[in-house]
């Protein structure tokens, strides 16, 4: 039997998930020539991070018609899960764009669709109460957006695969990489997923298998909960001497409104606790999206105490706001979604590189989290990697270890030592004096407060449902403003097949205040417990996969997501 909290609180990290990423994930190359894929460079992931690597790439090697030859026809490769790059992608999105227009000279934002708005004008809102707001004079420095631009993320991942496709990029989109291929020390591809099992495991009339792809250098851009990321970490130590990470979930809608709204809004306070003890350090966000949408959102950390803390129903209860309201009032929302975010940021960020392959972009942190940015960086290490890896098969090497370096000296590294005590602050003090403390460490650039604070691991805090839980806040829903889960789901286009096989890994039996809090925290609905399970004690957790929308947080919270087969999940097209 666990052991308890006095409260009741149990640690949903006492009940590990049924997996062992280096025994299940970690391959040795074995196909012979002609049974597997053979090409320069494998870029795991077609997020802004993958792509821009791989973009950059084939503009160096444009000019080098020598290297190119060498790297044999598919020179390089990207490997994405989701039916198209883009599909599985999710953000705010508000970016700074100077590495985009670094990587990409004539990119014009008025004539590219990824791109809605300039920012012409920011603020900062303290929702005090369901109630009352106040806008803070002049703008928190850390919620300044104009110039930057309110993009789609999941175009923008269109177009840039675009781009690369036609600078020679072999896109094998609705693709799983589910194994590290690693001959000795040394990474040497991935091992693609099978596609066309039943339920059970069984291959059906529509099997194929995966394939091995054996590359020179292989770039692990996996975005938030990275599943070969987290596998290379354990099989390489990476992380030895870091912090643990930790994540937090954001959830999102875009509404078609009747009046323009015209500047970027980032709200703290209400409906998120300000207690200290509750965790809940989060807020909220409304962007326009040119003259007749928005972007509206909500985050918050993923080791609430509070064990019905619902980042869907936390952004329904936004909603309810008048200052959202206002907005929002006779309009329709016409997508959603949701996904994790990694907020350890430098001090919990692993090594890059190991032989063989470097990291680049969320996987290892690279997010700004006093901003909530992380496209303009994941962008500038992809082109940071691209051209690393070009030096280094330039001189026959595969040692990427001046990434590190390159990264150190580089905006990513900049911006994430200034930050890199923003997440803990918020964490050790609450709300109000947290965000406090981080501002004065964002003014002074990391140098104030002095130390650093102390991570902890998400599934190692203990929940429980408390007497006045957060979920008395959450709305009705009544299907045209407030919504229920199932009905966000249904409109991400989530393509999951029915007879698929389960790709979430949990401890299916266990205490309900574990249950609880997977149920709560689920965006997409996935755990449920059923009527019959008792009230106090252990249950039976039911898992319905195929709404999952591979948003990440379970792998922070108890379990182990692993990437379904490819084309499963989500079918982003604006969010
Ligand atoms: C709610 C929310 C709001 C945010 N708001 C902002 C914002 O306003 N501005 C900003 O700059 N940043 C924001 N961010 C952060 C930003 O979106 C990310 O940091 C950025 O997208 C990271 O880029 P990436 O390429 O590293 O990863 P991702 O964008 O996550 O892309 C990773 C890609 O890899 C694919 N993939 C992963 N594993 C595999 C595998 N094993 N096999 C095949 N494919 C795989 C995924 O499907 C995905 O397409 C926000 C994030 C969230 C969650
Ligand atoms: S089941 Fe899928 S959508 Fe739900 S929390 Fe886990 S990863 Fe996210």
């Amino acid at each position: 039997m666990a052991a308890t909290a006095k409260n009741g609180a149990i640690a949903p990290a006492q009940f590990p998930p049924p997996v062992d990423a280096v025994a299940e994930f970690v391959a040795a190359p074995e196909a012979g020539e002609d049974e597997r894929i053979e090409v320069g460079v494998a870029i795991v992931g077609g997020g802004p991070g993958g792509l821009a690597a791989a973009n950059r790439l084939l503009q160096l090697l444009a000019e080098d018609p020598e290297l190119l030859e060498q790297l044999g026809e598919v020179p390089v490769a990207i490997v994405e899960k989701g039916k198209v790059c883009g599909a599985h992608n999710l953000s705010g999105s508000v970016m700074k764009p100077g590495p985009l227009k670094e990587l990409f000279p004539d990119f014009d934002p008025k004539a590219n669709p990824a791109v809605y708005t300039e920012v012409e004008d920011d603020a900062g809102v303290w929702l005090r109460n369901d109630k009352k707001s106040l806008t803070l004079k002049p703008t928190p420095p850390n919620f300044a957006n104009k110039g930057n631009w309110v993009i789609s993320i999941s175009q923008l991942c269109r177009w840039m695969a675009d781009q690369a496709e036609e600078a020679g990029a072999y896109v094998l989109t609705e693709t799983a990489a589910q194994k590290l291929l690693v001959d000795g020390e040394q990474v040497v591809g991935i091992v693609t997923g099978d596609k066309g099992r039943g339920k059970e495991g069984e291959e059906l009339g529509t099997f194929e298998p995966g394939m091995e792809v054996h590359a020179k250098a292989t770039v692990l851009a996996e975005g938030n909960w990275g599943h070969l990321t987290g596998t290379a970490v354990k099989r390489f130590n990476l992380a030895e001497g870091k912090q643990p990470p930790t994540w937090e979930i954001g959830a999102k809608e875009v509404w078609k409104v009747k009046k323009p709204f015209g500047k970027v809004v980032h709200t703290f306070g209400w409906p998120a606790s300000p207690r200290k003890k509750d965790a809940m350090a989060g807020g909220g966000w409304i962007y326009p999206m040119g003259e007749d949408q928005v972007s509206i959102g909500y985050v918050v950390p993923l080791h609430t105490p509070d064990a019905t803390v619902s980042v869907h129903d936390l952004l329904q209860t936004f909603k309810s706001h008048p200052y959202v309201k206002d907005v929002l009032e006779g309009g329709e929302r016409v997508a959603w979604g949701a996904k994790a975010i990694q907020a350890g940021g430098l001090l919990s960020q692993p090594k890059l590189t190991v032989p063989g392959a470097v990291i680049v972009g969320e996987g290892a942190g690279m997010v700004d989290m006093a901003r909530l940015k992380g496209v303009h960086l994941a962008i500038a290490a992809g082109k940071i990697a691209g051209e690393q890896i070009y030096q280094q098969l330039k001189a026959g090497s595969n040692d990427f270890s001046g990434y590190e370096r390159a990264i150190e000296d580089s905006l990513v590294g900049k911006t994430l030592r200034e930050v890199q005590s923003n997440r803990g602050l918020l964490d050790s003090h609450g709300l109000t004096v947290g965000a406090a403390l981080s501002g004065l460490d964002f003014v002074t650039k990391g140098k104030l407060p002095p130390g650093k604070p102390t991570l902890h691991l998400d599934k190692e805090v203990a929940v429980a449902v408390p007497d006045k839980p957060i979920s008395d806040l959450y709305p009705q829903p009544d299907g045209k403003y407030y919504f229920d889960k199932l009905s966000s789901v249904f409109i991400t286009g989530n393509a999951t097949r029915d007879d698929a096989p389960n790709h979430i890994r949990i401890e299916k039996r266990v205490p309900r205040q574990v249950a609880e809090a997977w149920k709560w925290m689920c965006p997409a609905g996935v755990y449920e417990i059923e009527d019959d399970q008792p009230k106090e004690g252990y249950v039976d957790v039911t898992v319905n996969y195929t709404n999952c929308v591979q948003c990440g947080a379970i792998t922070a919270r108890g379990g182990r997501l692993t990437p379904p087969e490819g084309g499963d999940g989500p079918a982003y097209q604006v969010v």
